[in-house]
């Protein structure tokens, strides 16, 4: 048996206003891919355990195309090479010898200039090229913005159970598994998808301990139950401003092993989505004012995250807001703060100058105009090549060139980590590698809406959730959508529901 492997992965803000390239991803061809992901974290790496524990498969990795970090929308030529790259990469392996399955790993929340659903753009081509008859199975991220054309040309997906998410690995594993039943002729998957006009965002959305984790436990139920083949609640990215931007409730069942497998399938996918639209307005963030944030850190006991969810990498943000080291700065902050931000002209400028210089510069807005450019001076206290390794995954990180600064009294100064380019800022990989404890600090800035909880809220007194602007606000309807369809709660008032089940099977009895 020939399984077909690939992957295609990136996340993107339509609000940041910079353009992402080829050159943001990493690409591997071929065995390449086996090399880097096996022994892994990541999906393809839960994916190719099962693939190499079962008898008799030979697996034929085609394409890899990761982005480093989540960022603004694909420039169109350049998902153009990545399109082509990958569906030729498809024909030439496919022309060498007919393959039996496909397993590729995706995230969802990718959008190019000129296409909406690049996911769908390339199951669509590859579906061209395979054939009817090849089952296609692919993993998702629970943010991926899942579309009627990805629906249509697939025989089933599996989705992240976990936010923040660490189920990266089993969601590969149950993809594969899936994968290989329908190959055997084991199971024949129906889903019934039912689309939920509504974005969320919020610490309801923690699955271990929030309002969400009722409705992933609700779809491990059905898929761990009779009949049941995979199940997920689906939130979007809620900065991929695109068509089918909004949540989902999707329900696959093995078509053989009920006699009413539609009916089935479409009432579990009803019944979640009715819970979920019930408590939509629960699953929003409350967002603490900038200053007011500013003030509980100067005067509380203990540290304090200020949690900058508005300029979350890892959300598809620039990396390079100073809306809260602005206000630190016009507070007159007096405590250790240590903060991320993403700046070249400053890093370059830092380099030049030297370890122990004393430097006016200007910190933040040189990517995204709604940001102010704010002026420093700062002494030079670190320059780094920006490589490191994340706590994480153990995956290696290139920050570009990057600068340690200091900002204000040498006793406890502002310490800002500044980079060339984004990275994800999902724990503290960031810090550690330049020397920075988070835990030295009274007041630290995490660009991610959440992290893994012992990274920095088993320590720190308090984690402010705090209002400031940027390109992955959590204030929704801020952001300004234009493309998604409308009427999506909570960016319009009154929006109606009610709960349709899309089927979708490819393979009739
Ligand atoms: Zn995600």
């Amino acid at each position: 048996m020939r399984i077909l492997i690939g992957e295609c992965k990136q996340e993107i803000s339509s609000f940041n206003p910079v353009l992402s390239h080829y050159e943001d991803f990493t690409v591997q061809w071929g065995e390449d891919i086996l090399r880097f992901h096996r022994g892994g974290v990541m999906e393809m790496a839960g994916a190719l355990s099962v693939f190499d524990a079962a008898p008799g498969i030979e697996l034929v990795p085609t394409y890899s195309a990761r982005a480093r970090t989540s960022a603004g929308t694909l420039a169109g030529p350049d998902f153009h090479r990545i399109a082509n790259e990958f569906l030729t990469s498809v024909s030439d392996m496919t022309n060498v010898a007919p393959v039996d399955g496909v397993y590729l790993s995706l995230h969802g929340a990718m959008a190019s200039e000129d296409e909406p659903d690049p996911e769908g753009y390339l199951l669509s081509q590859m579906r061209a090229i395979l054939g009817e008859e090849v089952p296609i199975v692919i993993s998702l991220d629970l943010h991926g913005v899942v579309t009627d054309r990805m629906l249509q040309h697939i025989d089933a997906l599996t989705m992240f159970h976990t936010y923040p998410h660490q189920d990266f690995f089993q969601t590969g594993e149950r993809a594969a598994n899936l994968l290989l039943r329908i190959m055997d002729g084991q199971v024949r998957p129906l889903t019934a998808r039912v689309f939920i006009p509504a974005l969320v965002r919020g610490n309801e959305l923690i699955t271990e301990t929030g309002l969400l984790g009722r409705f992933v436990r609700q779809a491990q139920a059905i898929e761990s139950g009779f009949a049941g083949l995979s199940a997920a609640i689906n939130i979007g990215n809620p900065f991929t401003d695109v068509p089918e931007l909004g949540s989902n409730a999707l329900i696959t069942v093995d078509a053989d092993a009920l006699p009413n497998a539609v009916e089935v399938a479409e009432a579990e996918a009803v019944t979640m989505a009715e819970g979920f639209w019930a408590v939509r307005e629960r699953l929003q963030a409350p967002l603490v004012p900038i200053d007011e944030a500013v003030r509980q850190a100067q005067e509380g006991e203990g540290a304090t995250i200020l949690t900058d969810a508005a300029d979350a990498t890892s959300s598809g943000a620039s990396g390079d807001s100073n809306a809260i080291l602005a206000a630190l700065v016009r507070a007159g902050f007096s405590r250790p703060a240590l903060a991320p931000i993403v700046d070249a002209p400053a890093v370059r400028q830092a380099t030049e100058a030297g370890i122990g210089a004393t430097i006016d510069t200007t910190l933040g807005g040189s990517l995204d105009p709604r940001f102010e450019p704010l002026p420093v001076r700062a002494r030079v206290r670190m320059l780094s090549d920006g490589r490191y390794h994340s706590e994480y995954s153990g995956a290696p990180v290139d920050a570009g060139p990057s600068a340690v600064l200091e900002i204000g009294a040498t006793r406890s100064p502002i310490t800002v980590v500044v980079t060339t380019r984004s990275v994800g800022l999902t724990d503290r990989s960031l810090f550690l590698a330049h020397g920075l404890d988070p835990q030295r600090f009274d007041a630290i800035v995490v660009k991610s809406p959440h992290c893994r909880y012992e990274y920095f809220d088993a320590w720190a007194a308090r984690d402010l959730n705090v209002d400031a602007p940027g390109s992955t606000s959590a204030s929704l309807p801020t952001l300004g959508h234009t493309v998604a369809r409308r009427p999506l709660f909570p960016l319009d008032e009154n929006v109606p529901f009610v709960p349709k089940a899309q089927i979708y099977q490819r393979r009739t009895a």
